[in-house]
C-alpha cells in the first residue's frame, strides 16, 4: 500500500470533489489500529439537512451531495468504490475508570477530504451501525442526540471555538430503541481528525511502543507539523497538544459551554470539542452546574473541566513516556514538566478572554480577581451567565441599562459594588465607549443552544416530524453576537417551567 505523509500544508481542492474521492492517511496506519468495515445500509434514508456552506468549504458540490446518490453516501447505503471505510480502536478513562477497549462502536469513518484551506479533514458517519467495537450497543443513533449534536456543534463553530462540525443529517426509516421506540437517524460528522487521548492509551495498555510512536508521527505530520524540528519531537508535540487542549476549555469557559463527558475517549488530539452528549449550555451560572443525568457526582461539573481536562492530559502524557526519552526518570520528568505548564497556559488564554467580555484591553494584575467576584455574585444571585455579560456590553456605555442588568441577580443590589469597581478599571483604560461596547458584544453571545430551545426542537422532530424549529434555531445561532429582535424569544432564559435539569446522553 502506497505510504502517503499526512499534512496540514497540502494543495486545496481548487476543483469540486464528491464523497466518492477520498483520502486514506490513517487507513494506511497499521492494521491493528482500526477494523475494516463498510456501513450497514439502512432501509430508507431521508436527507433532514445538508450543511451546504461546510460542505463548499470542503470541496464537495452542495448539490450532488443533496441528490439521491448523495444521500445513499450519507446514510451509509453506498461507499466508494476504492474506499477504505474503517472502524478507529481506541480505549478511554470513563468517569476515571479505564477501559482498555472502548472503539467506533457505531461511528465508521469514511476517509478524508483536503478542503479549500489545504486542510485534511475526517468525514465519519455515526449511527451507521455496529462494528467490531461495538459491544453492547446497537450501533445506531437516535434522531433527538443527532440534532442535538448537529445543533451544538454548529453553534459551538459560529461561537469560534474550535470543534467537529456537521455536514449533514439523515433519518434512518428504520427504529431504535432506547426506553422507547425512537426514529433512527445519522450524522455525518467533520474532524481535523477523530484520533482521541483514549487512542493513545489504546496502544499503551497493550505496552505496543512502536504503535504509540506511529501514531505521534502521524499526529504530528497532521495537526502539529512544527514540532518536527524541536529538539524532542514528542515533548514539542505533547507541549503543543497541552496547550491547544488549555486554549479549548478556556473557551468553553468563557462561554458556560458544559461538555458533560470529559472522558479520555472524548477529548480530541486535534484540540477540538467532539462527542456532544449531554452538553449543556448554562443558564444560571453555577460553578457545580451538572446537566449531564449520568454524571451523578458531578466529576464533569462547570468548575471543574480545567481540572479534568489536565487530569486528562497527564493520561495522555503517561502514554508518551517511552517516546519522551530513553532513561525512565527523564522521561517521567519530561512528561510531568508538560503537565505542569497546563494552568498557566489555560490562565492566559482565559485571562485574555474575559478581558474581552469585561471590555478591557489592558492587562492588570487584578483583573482574573475581577472577573472571578462577578462570578461569585452571579453564583450567589442566581444570575443567568450569557444575559449578565450581554447586559454589561450595554452597561458600558450609559449607566441606563443597569436596570435590566441589576433584574437577572436575586437581590439586584449586590451587583453594585462591583459595578462601581468595573467602572472604575474602565475608566483608568481610558478609550471610546461605543467602541468597547461593539468589541464586548463580539464576546458576549446573546444566543446560545439553551437546553430547553435544544429540548423543543427535538420534541417537534421526533415527535411531529416538523424540523422548522431545528432550522430557525441554527439559523439563529449561526449569528449570535447579532440582536436579531425577530428572535428575541430565543435570546431569553428559560421560564421556570421551562428549566431543563437534566440531560442524556441517548446513546
Ligand atoms: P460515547 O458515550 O458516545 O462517547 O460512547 C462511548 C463508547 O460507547 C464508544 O465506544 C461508542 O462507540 C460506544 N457507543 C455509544 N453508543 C453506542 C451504540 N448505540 N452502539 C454501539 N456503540 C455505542
Ligand atoms: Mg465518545
Amino acid at each position: 500500500m502506497p505510504t502517503r505523509i499526512p499534512g496540514t500544508v497540502a494543495a486545496p481542492q481548487t476543483e469540486v470533489v464528491d464523497l466518492l474521492t477520498l483520502d486514506y492517511s490513517y487507513a494506511h496506519l497499521p492494521d491493528r489500529f482500526f477494523a475494516r468495515l463498510e456501513p450497514t445500509p439502512v432501509v430508507a434514508p431521508r436527507l433532514i439537512r445538508l450543511n451546504e456552506k461546510l460542505a463548499r468549504q470542503l470541496g464537495f458540490d452542495p448539490g450532488a451531495l443533496a441528490t439521491p446518490d448523495g444521500l445513499e453516501i450519507l446514510a451509509g447505503n453506498r461507499v466508494p468504490e476504492n474506499g477504505e471505510p474503517i472502524a478507529m480502536a481506541y480505549a478511554g478513562h470513563q468517569f476515571g475508570n479505564f477501559v482498555p477497549q472502548l472503539g467506533d462502536g457505531r461511528a465508521i469513518l469514511l476517509g478524508e477530504i483536503i478542503d479549500r484551506d489545504g486542510a485534511r479533514r475526517d468525514i465519519q458517519l455515526k449511527g451507521a451501525g455496529r462494528t467490531p467495537y461495538t459491544r453492547g450497543g446497537d450501533g445506531r443513533a437516535a434522531l433527538g442526540p443527532v440534532l442535538r449534536e448537529y445543533i451544538v456543534s454548529e453553534a459551538m463553530a459560529a461561537l469560534g471555538i474550535p470543534t467537529t462540525r456537521a455536514l449533514a443529517a439523515v433519518t434512518t426509516g428504520e427504529t431504535v430503541w432506547r426506553e422507547t421506540p425512537l426514529p433512527g437517524a445519522i450524522l455525518a460528522r467533520v474532524a481535523s481528525s477523530h484520533i482521541r487521548v483514549g487512542t493513545f492509551q489504546f496502544f499503551a495498555a497493550r505496552g505496543d511502543v512502536d504503535a504509540i510512536r506511529s501514531l505521534a508521527d502521524h499526529v504530528i505530520g497532521r495537526h502539529y507539523p512544527q514540532s518536527v524540528d524541536a529538539a524532542n519531537r514528542y515533548r514539542a508535540l505533547l507541549d503543543s497538544i497541552i496547550a491547544r487542549q488549555a486554549g479549548l476549555v478556556a473557551k468553553w469557559m468563557l462561554v458556560g459551554f458544559i461538555h458533560g463527558v470529559m472522558n479520555t475517549d472524548n477529548m480530541s488530539i486535534a484540540g477540538e470539542t467532539i462527542d456532544y452528549g449531554p452538553c449543556a449550555f448554562m443558564d444560571v451560572y453555577h460553578p457545580a452546574a451538572v446537566y449531564s443525568s449520568i454524571d451523578t457526582m458531578g466529576r464533569y461539573a462547570f468548575g471543574n473541566q480545567p481540572r479534568i481536562a489536565q487530569w486528562n492530559l497527564a493520561r495522555l502524557a503517561e502514554t508518551f513516556l517511552p517516546l519522551l526519552a530513553d532513561d525512565e526518570d527523564a522521561a517521567v520528568k519530561e512528561a510531568q514538566a508538560a503537565i505542569g505548564m497546563f494552568f498557566a497556559r489555560f490562565e492566559t488564554a482565559y485571562a485574555t478572554g474575559f478581558r474581552r467580555k469585561l471590555g478591557l484591553f489592558q492587562p492588570h494584575a487584578g483583573d482574573l480577581t475581577l472577573a472571578q467576584d462577578l462570578l461569585d455574585c452571579m453564583g450567589r444571585n442566581s444570575a443567568d451567565f450569557a444575559l449578565t455579560f450581554r447586559g454589561l456590553c450595554d452597561a458600558t456605555v450609559s449607566s441606563e441599562g443597569d436596570v435590566s442588568l441589576r433584574s437577572l441577580f436575586d437581590d439586584p443590589s449586590a451587583l453594585d459594588d462591583w459595578v462601581e469597581r468595573w467602572r472604575h478599571r474602565l475608566a483608568e483604560e481610558g478609550g471610546d465607549a461605543n467602541a468597547r461596547r461593539v468589541a464586548m458584544r463580539a464576546a458576549n453571545p446573546l444566543f446560545i443552544p439553551r437546553n430547553h430551545l435544544v429540548e423543543e426542537v427535538i420534541s417537534a422532530a421526533v415527535n411531529n416530524g416538523d424540523f422548522r424549529p431545528f432550522e430557525t434555531l441554527l439559523a439563529v445561532l449561526s449569528a449570535p453576537h447579532e440582536d436579531q429582535p425577530e428572535f428575541g424569544r430565543h435570546a431569553l432564559a428559560p421560564r421556570p417551567e421551562q428549566i431543563v435539569q437534566q440531560t442524556f446522553c441517548g446513546t
